[in-house]
């Protein structure tokens, strides 16, 4: 019978499905153990479980297929090196409850031999002799029958029918996936490294890339004056009671005496967004954004963040969130508040005529918005503090989605005052949202849809203006861009140059 075994030709179908079926089981126990730690007790919870399993059942099943098929015998040698490096993520994972994330590939790819062999040990050797080894023994030793290229089609299309449907059938719970997907991405094998990978590799690129320098500018002002641009985080534009929202959401605002601009985003994701709020035209190109080009130029450029997804920064002042927490240890550093700490002193310290301020919030991301701002701006209540918001109550969800666009507005109100205190500067305050948000209008939330399918509730946005000159040294303008935001700038320190275009500018 053995010998029959590995004499007779074994179904491609048949082997795939073993593999998948193993894999399963010896590899992805701790994204399952996540699953359930993230998962509510009832009919959802359970749903999510069995989804997730299928899901994966299906994808391991194509890739294995696939490859298998289309590289014959060199597909053999791919899985092999497949199970072996699965076997010692699962080692690592097991040992050091790490995530396999893009950081830590980096990390693996920066780590010199010397310090990787302190890893190896007598652990790892055995995942690897067991549950590494196993199935490239098993796949070796059997004979494969390819079948035909109809029945190759007819399993690829199966499984994959299989996975869109999964999928299909989880959009309410999009949220839940959304708020898991990176840690469930990062303890799925052989996903993992793989996908995290090339996401280091692109991370890296990106940082390395080349910007292309716009053409220098001259200043025809020598005042001192100070620009606090705030980049707003999916704060939609229907919510703010300055744009006619029903619930007083911008009770501070509504005292100051600022312009309220109509906007839409060009993106509804942030690295988009927030490239566009910083570029001086629409462009998938790398060209010099605002903070580096005025840094260069010769303006003194701060960049404080409570959020990420900028390009890259060629400027001194870049404070993140971690190095804000350094800075300011007594603030409180679950919210964007902390960014506002010492920020007048920051202004007041500065000796160069011309400062830009850049304050980049993360207050109204989701889907934990009411983590997002203290108890005291809890205003709208009951709210909502699932972590599966698509079963959150619509009221609930909308109340806390609302708590923070009144810290928020309390965060501008705050810009505001701190610069009314520095009379000695002409001042500004820009808050620009990166893109709106949709909060279960048509089933949809969160945000990053198409831009040409995206609700108006993903890019309608608010575009927030107050000047120490008063609101009269504003233009009127029915709706602006968030490329309004880099000409307006260059306005407003007197800077003259071929790149400024008269068109996006908001200052009479
Ligand atoms: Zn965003």
């Amino acid at each position: 019978m053995k010998i029959r075994f590995y004499r007779e030709p074994r179904s491609l179908t048949v082997v795939s499905a073993i593999l998948s079926i193993y894999t399963v089981v010896a590899f992805h126990l701790p994204a399952f153990r996540a699953v359930l730690d993230n998962i509510e007790k009832g009919f959802n919870g359970a749903f999510i479980f069995a989804s997730v399993a299928i899901l994966m059942l299906a994808v391991d099943f194509f890739f294995y297929y696939l490859v298998l098929y289309l590289g014959r015998g060199i597909g053999k040698y791919i899985l092999a090196f497949t199970f072996i490096a699965d076997a010692i993520c699962l080692y690592f994972i097991n040992t050091y409850e790490v995530l396999i994330t893009d950081m830590m590939m980096g990390n693996l790819f920066n780590t010199r031999y010397s310090e990787a062999s302190g890893f190896l040990s007598w652990g790892m050797l055995y995942y690897i002799m067991t549950l590494g080894l196993a199935p490239c023994i098993a796949i070796f030793f059997t004979k494969i029958n390819y079948n035909s290229f109809k029945k190759f089609l007819g399993n690829i299309g199966t499984s994959l029918a299989i996975v869109l449907v999964v999928i299909l059938m989880n959009m309410r719970n999009v949220l839940w996936i959304d708020n898991n997907s990176t840690q469930l991405g990062s303890l799925l094998m052989p996903w993992s490294y793989t996908v995290n990978s090339v996401r280091y590799y692109n991370r890296m690129k990106k940082l390395n890339q080349k910007e292309i320098l716009l053409p220098d500018a001259e200043f025809t002002t020598d005042s001192k004056d100070v620009c606090v641009l705030v980049i707003g985080e999916s704060a939609r534009r229907e919510n703010f009671s300055l744009y006619g929202y029903h619930k007083e959401t911008n009770p501070l605002l509504a005292g100051d005496s600022i312009t309220a601009y109509i906007a839409n985003s060009a993106a509804t994701y942030t690295t988009a967004a927030v490239k566009a709020i910083l570029d001086h035209q629409p462009t998938n190109k790398l060209y010099e954004i605002l903070p580096n080009y005025m840094y260069r130029q010769g303006v003194d450029v701060v960049w404080r963040s409570c959020n990420w997804g900028e390009p890259p920064l060629h400027i001194e002042k870049k404070y993140t969130h971690k190095l804000l927490k350094k800075m300011y240890p007594e603030a409180d550093a679950r919210y964007d508040g902390i960014m506002l700490t010492g920020l007048k002193e920051e202004i007041q310290n500065c000796d160069n005529n011309k400062l830009l301020i850049v304050l980049h919030c993360s207050t109204s991301h989701g889907p934990t918005y009411n983590e997002k701002y203290p108890k005291e701006f809890e205003v709208f209540t009951p709210v909502c503090n699932t972590v599966e918001v698509a079963n959150a109550l619509p009221e609930e969800l909308m109340n806390a989605y609302d708590n923070t666009i009144v810290y928020t507005d309390y965060l501008i109100h705050s810009v505001i005052g701190i610069l009314k205190e520095i009379p000695e500067r002409r001042s500004c305050m820009l808050f620009v949202s990166d893109h709106g948000e949709s909060l279960g209008e048509d089933n949809l939330f969160m945000h990053g849809m198409p831009m040409k399918v995206a609700p108006k509730q993903q890019y309608e946005i608010p575009f927030i203006v107050w000047n120490s000159g008063g609101n009269e040294e504003l233009k009127l303008l029915d709706e602006v861009e968030q490329y309004h935001v880099f000409h307006s700038i260059m306005k407003f320190f007197g800077m003259r140059g071929p790149v400024y275009n008269e068109e996006f500018n908001i200052f009479r």
